[in-house]
């Protein structure tokens, strides 16, 4: 489609498809329709291609803001994003132009088509994903995420930023990330595990505990890694079996998991905003949090803010956003999101609007949703201190480039929710010793790896006068250069 409103010069086709399909993909990659009704927009529309189907009010005779159009545009930016946080480090820091053109390319892209029968016993074709970007530094390590969204150039971006971020931590993983397009909700347990496991299979020996592990992400949890875990043991010669139990990470405990993985992204959040706290006179005791996400790291970076004293103003999902300016209680608010799949009717909050979400008055965001989440518009909205990315990649370049200007701080991602591969980390070690650690000790060791690794971040903004993205890029390309020079380009 072209736009109608777009000048001749300026269009911007997009491919036809099932129109509701695409505003459902939509809705749940950019945020609720009306994301950007009465904020700063450049595209104004009078004939969105949505018509009635469109749920923004259309004032009489007006023209309206079209917010299906704008995320139509933006769709694709994900994977720019990440390139362009690497070419703003190599501003900085002039790395070797050979290693930047290895690092900006994945070394493998794997997409599967799989067929899996469905509960009324017809079959359905579906699409998974695995990129691997780099396993210079280790075995490729990262996520799995089920998610209408899921597309090539988002599991590119996102394998991308595992490389960084596991070179930041001094992890001894590469980078990947994978996933199937799919809604979850769609399907019964059953049909997920069918999926899951027939996913697993195609996939067959791209992933192995030595050579790329998988873990949770967005709408996957230790009962999914139980079944590849399962799966792929199930598909190895049987001398084999035991030996491949580090083929997952984020497992549930009894089947090899470790004590504290699940709580990890959450809690080396909250280790970072405690230190980031202790440093700018911000008394945690008192202070007030908004939460984008309230799933595996949002609610548990919320349930642990908790325990300091901390009182959350406003969270957002899928399904809505809700506020209580006396404080909502993140142990409650977990308990209706598991009954009841989300925010939305929770009777000790009012609901509000996304605009109003944004800009709650705060100490702390924690965004931990997906991508593209803080943009040029949301983050003029909003009124926090810090923002502490639980989420991968939830500011666009635009959006950092505001959040600068505004001075308002920033842990970024690729440090931020590292403590997940951290854990990952010490659960795949754990397999591999069969050894069994205490959660004082996952914790005492995922505190110490992450402040080690903040600590870097700190010394390059500071010796490179640079934001505390671009720092945290610098160290991770740096550790990737030296170990490219180290070993040189085979053959
Ligand atoms: P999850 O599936 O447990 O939770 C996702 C949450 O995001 C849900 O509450 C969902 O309702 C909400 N959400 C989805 N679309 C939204 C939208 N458009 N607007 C507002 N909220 C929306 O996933 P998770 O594991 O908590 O992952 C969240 C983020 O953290 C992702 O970016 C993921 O890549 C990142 N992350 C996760 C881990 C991990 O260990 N699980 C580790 C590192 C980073």
């Amino acid at each position: 489609m072209t736009h109608p409103d777009q000048k001749s010069n300026n269009r911007v086709s997009v491919e036809p498809v099932d129109r509701r399909k695409e505003w459902k993909l939509l809705y749940h990659q950019q945020g609720r329709p009306g994301l950007e009704e009465g904020i700063k927009f450049k595209g104004l529309c009078r004939h969105c291609e949505l018509q009635d189907m469109c749920p923004l009010p259309k004032p009489e005779g007006g023209i309206w803001r079209c917010t299906y159009y704008r995320a139509v545009q933006k769709r694709s930016n994900v994977y720019d994003n990440v390139l362009k946080q690497l070419e703003r480090a190599k501003e900085v820091v002039p790395f070797d132009d050979d290693i930047c053109k290895i690092l900006t390319e994945t070394m493998n892209e794997i997409i599967v088509h799989f067929p899996v029968k469905m509960k009324d016993g017809r079959v359905k074709v579906l699409t998974g994903y695995r990129v691997q970007h780099n396993n210079a530094l280790g075995p490729f390590k990262g996520g799995l995420r089920f998610h209408p969204g899921v597309d090539i150039d988002e599991i590119k971006a996102l394998a991308t930023m595992m490389t960084w971020k596991t070179a930041l931590t001094n992890i001894p993983f590469g980078g990947a990330k994978g996933g199937i397009q799919l809604d979850p909700a769609e399907y019964t347990s059953e049909e997920m595990e069918r999926i899951t496991r027939r996913f697993t299979y195609a996939l067959g020996d791209n992933i192995g505990p030595d050579y790329d592990i998988p873990a949770p992400d967005v709408n996957t949890n230790a009962q999914i890694m139980a079944w590849i875990q399962d799966t792929y043991m199930s598909t190895v010669a049987p001398n084999e079996r035991n030996r491949c139990a580090h083929v997952v990470t984020g497992k549930p405990i009894e089947s090899g998991g470790s004590q504290g993985r699940e709580k990890a992204t959450g809690q080396g959040v909250v280790f970072l905003i405690e230190k980031w706290a202790s440093e700018h006179s911000l008394d945690l005791k008192g202070a007030t949090y908004i939460v984008q996400g309230f799933g595996n790291v949002g609610s548990w970076a919320a349930r642990l803010l908790k325990r300091h004293g901390s009182r959350l103003l406003a969270v957002e999902d899928v399904t809505g956003s809700v506020s209580n300016p006396k404080g909502i209680d993140p142990d409650d608010l977990a308990a209706y999101v598991n009954e009841h799949g989300g925010v939305r009717g929770y009777a000790k909050a009012e609901p509000v609007d996304h605009a109003t979400f944004f800009g709650t008055e705060a100490d702390i965001f924690i965004p931990a949703a997906l991508e593209n989440q803080i943009t040029d518009a949301t983050a003029e909205l909003l009124n926090v201190r810090l923002i502490a990315e639980g989420a991968n990649g939830p500011t666009d370049t635009e959006g950092d480039r505001v959040l600068q200007r505004r001075k308002i701080a920033v842990i970024p991602d690729i440090l931020c929710n590292s403590g997940g591969v951290i854990v990952s980390y010490f659960e795949w070690l754990q397999n591999k010793r069969s050894e069994f650690w205490e959660l004082e000790e996952v914790d005492f060791k995922l505190k110490k790896t992450i402040l080690a690794a903040y600590e870097r971040v700190r010394e390059a903004a500071e010796k490179y006068k640079v934001d505390w993205r671009t720092a945290a890029h610098i160290v991770a390309l740096s550790r990737l250069e030296t170990v490219y020079k180290e070993r040189g380009i085979f053959p």
